[in-house]
């Protein structure tokens, strides 16, 4: 974290706040561990912290320290509009633009608060009194732990703030394994078990949740896994009758597109998942390598993330959009081919 980010945050916090969290749509296993621990964190020096998501989040993160506690927009957007109208201080975690908070967008653009921004998403937006900003990131928990050990208050960690951060940095590194994992991520998580984290049993709380529909889920997804060997690309298409006929619930979905991945000499990884409420599909990219699904996820689907791993959406029908994306692909070919 740079000196001049140091200060405006220590500024910020000199005397106690009132402080919302706030993390993205759709809230992932590092925005929920990013987002609380930073908030017991901040309760313990002294702030009246609160966190606040646009809607909801998967039953698999329902046991999390303090997740009960989270207000969601989409469910109380009254009282979350007060709150957010009553604020001295946001911080917005693991998103690195506005339009990234579905419904809350308007009230996080009318609010006089004070931002500060941490993340490690690509391209960051502009809005942020102190933006704490770094793409070379495994996650936005793990930038939580380097905050709090900037401010020179890591002796705070409390077994609640190890285990949301742990749990942060595990579902965004694929348990360690992605390439943004880096000997500090590891030496974050031997401070975070030493603590208090205990990180076999949050191993289990994540993984060890599936239900017979999900598993069933799953078997469809891989037989509706296409290779396309021209370009090292494999996608996989999940209908809305695939979803109901599974009794789909949020997050039943989240890491499929890894076994896409996992074919040998793929680079390029796509799920397609029709959603008929919202009359879009919404894709998942993941790539190996140098090339970027961040860029192919922006110059197509109005989208972004990271190098290797970015969302976007169609408003075209799920086949529309798959005859679309294997159209696109021609252009990529010398890309997807290179030798990285
Ligand atoms: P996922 O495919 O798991 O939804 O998202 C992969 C990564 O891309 C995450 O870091 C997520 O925050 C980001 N991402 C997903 N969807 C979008 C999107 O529509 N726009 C942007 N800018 N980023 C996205
Ligand atoms: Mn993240």
């Amino acid at each position: 974290m740079e000196k001049e980010t140091l200060d405006r945050v220590q500024q910020l916090l000199a005397t106690p706040q009132k402080v919302i969290i706030v993390g993205h749509k759709n809230p992932d296993g590092d925005a929920i561990g990013s987002c609380l621990g930073l908030s017991f964190f901040l309760s313990e020096m002294g702030h009246d912290c609160k966190v606040v998501m646009p809607n909801d989040f998967p039953e698999f993160l329902k046991w999390m320290p303090g997740n009960e506690a989270i207000h969601i927009f989409d469910k109380d957007t009254e009282q979350c509009e007060k709150l957010i109208e009553e604020t001295d201080l946001i911080f917005t975690l693991d998103f690195n633009s506005l339009d990234r908070v579905g419904n809350l967008q308007p009230s996080l653009e009318a609010s006089t608060a004070k931002f500060v921004m941490i993340d490690h998403h690509q391209a960051p937006a502009d809005y942020a009194t102190a933006m704490y900003s770094d793409v070379q990131m495994s996650s936005t928990a793990e930038m939580v732990y380097h905050f709090i050990a900037s401010l020179q208050k890591l002796d705070l960690l409390s077994e609640p703030i190890a285990t949301n951060l742990y749990t942060g940095i595990m579902t965004d590194t694929g348990s360690f394994r992605f390439p943004a994992t880096s000997p500090t991520t590891h030496r974050v998580i031997a401070h975070l078990m030493e603590v208090g984290a205990n990180g076999a049993a949050i191993h289990q709380n994540i993984y060890d949740t599936n239900t017979p529909d999900r598993l069933k889920l799953l078997g469809v997804a891989l037989k509706n896994l296409t290779i396309l060997t021209e370009y090292n690309t494999a996608y996989i298409t999940m209908s809305q009758q695939e979803l109901d006929d599974h009794n789909f619930k949020k997050g039943d979905t989240e890491g499929f597109v890894n076994y896409a991945l996992s074919v040998l000499g793929i680079k390029f990884a796509v799920i397609f998942i029709e959603n008929r409420q919202d009359a879009i599909v919404k894709i998942s990219f993941r790539s190996k390598g140098a090339f970027s699904v961040n860029e192919f996820a922006r110059s197509h689907y109005n989208g972004g993330g990271h190098t290797n791993a970015a969302g976007g959406r169609s408003d075209k029908s799920l086949e529309d959009t798959v005859t679309e994306f294997i159209s696109i692909l021609p252009l990529y070919k010398n890309a997807l081919n290179a030798h990285a």
